[in-house]
């Protein structure tokens, strides 16, 4: 009888973990060195021969970075992964690659912010990068945004931002046609829950800082792709920009891995139930999130999502910023800070940051409120999350 195709959970606690090698060790080792030896000119000579695989200098493999690398490049159903020292490396890494001077790249609006720092205005300072932003929720608005020098369609679905998505076999049969790349941040979903390579994406990147690491105590990236590509970056942008993972990190990733499908149900489940909570709460007017039927691109996530993360927004129905702050800081169990897809539970206003920079006027004609809040459901129990989110509204009654 033919052998069946491991389960996934199965892979992220074995692959790649060469026990016999390091004594039986349950957990492969930190190899907490920049340099492997060699017996001889011959043996070193070979090494080169092959350097997009050999362990040579840690700026390149590693063999704890490598067990990592390797588990969420099977969870991705790409080639090859390689581990970058932030989500914002593998990032910068993944559209240095792409561009080229004067090239133009369709983004998506509401992007993760230092993402489209680096495009509009980084790139566009040192290299001429022009960018051209789409809502993405049509096909044809990436179509009709194409030029000649169009090199690069940047995508983030759902956005951390709005949560939009974008129909993702679509962009990439268009953007294949046009023999233009197609990148994604799929941080939101993780790799357990949404597989972009296998709908036709080029490269798809994760801060491994959110759901991946999933604990809150490591900032790292991802990036998948083909063996071709992946070898490609490999050879430049990896070893020449040099943000490659500190073995420690790579170690506290495997760690994680091993429990992203049981986490991501969780965040899932908890989600559900608070967004449900909140949507018929009357002191709330809306909330943003996939799951929800009420969610415009409903359908289409259930197309091409296996479920949804624990990230979503709401908005209180008061205008009034001081009945904002009590419901925010009447919170107990949801702590406040930036940041999401840890095990805690957290909240975060987008009006404070841009209060400080904005006019009343300026604020209003964002479209934002006061009251919308953004939260990260973590895997706390589902009953002492709502009950805490009560008792903070609670207040404002
Ligand atoms: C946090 C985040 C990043 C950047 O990741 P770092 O690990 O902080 O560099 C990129 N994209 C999204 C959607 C994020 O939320």
């Amino acid at each position: 009888m033919k052998k069946k195709e491991q389960h996934i959970e199965t892979d992220l606690s074995h692959l790649g973990e060469d026990r016999l090698s390091y004594s039986g060790a349950v957990v492969t080792p930190i190899f907490q060195n920049s340099l492997f030896t060699y017996e001889s000119w011959d043996a070193i000579s070979e090494a080169f021969d092959d350097r997009t695989n050999s362990f040579i200098y840690s700026r390149g493999n590693n063999p704890t970075v490598k067990v990592a690398q390797q588990k969420i490049a099977k969870l991705a159903g790409g080639e090859k992964a390689l581990l970058f020292a932030s989500g914002m490396a593998a990032i910068s890494a993944s559209v240095l690659h792409c561009v080229e001077p004067n090239a133009h790249v369709i983004a998506i609006q509401n992007l993760y912010g230092p993402a489209n720092n680096l495009l509009f205005t980084y790139l566009k300072k040192k290299m001429n990068i022009s960018v051209t932003f789409v809502s993405g929720q049509e096909v044809s608005e990436f179509e009709a945004a194409i030029q000649p020098n169009t090199k690069l369609i940047y995508l983030e679905s759902p956005s951390s931002g709005v949560f939009s998505l974008q129909d993702l076999k679509g962009v990439a049969q268009l953007a294949k046609q046009k023999g233009i790349k197609t990148m994604i941040d799929n941080s939101w979903s993780s790799p357990f829950f949404q597989k972009p390579l296998s709908m036709g994406i080029d490269i798809e990147v994760h801060s491994c800082s959110k759901y991946i690491g999933g604990h809150s105590d490591v900032v790292a990236g991802v990036m998948i792709s083909s063996e071709a590509t992946i070898d490609s970056i490999f050879r430049q942008e990896y070893e020449w920009i040099g943000g490659r993972i500190a073995p420690m990190d790579a170690w506290l990733i495997t760690r994680s891995l091993r429990t992203l499908p049981i986490r991501m149900k969780v965040h899932e489940q908890n989600a559900m139930a608070v967004a449900n909570y909140l949507e018929s709460h009357p002191a709330i007017t809306i909330v943003n999130y996939p799951g929800l039927k009420s969610f415009p691109q409903y359908e289409l996530g259930q197309q091409q999502m296996a479920g949804y993360s624990g990230l979503l927004s709401f908005q209180l129905k008061t205008t009034d910023l001081e009945q904002v702050k009590t419901f925010f800081n009447s919170l107990e169990i949801f702590k406040i800070g930036v940041s999401w897809g840890g095990h805690e539970s957290l909240i975060y206003a987008l009006a404070i940051s841009y209060i400080k920079e904005m006019t009343a006027e300026q604020f209003a004609a964002t479209g934002l409120a006061y009251g919308d809040m953004r939260i990260s459901i973590g895997l706390e129990h589902v009953e002492d999350l709502i009950a805490d989110l009560e008792q903070a509204l609670d207040k404002i009654k």
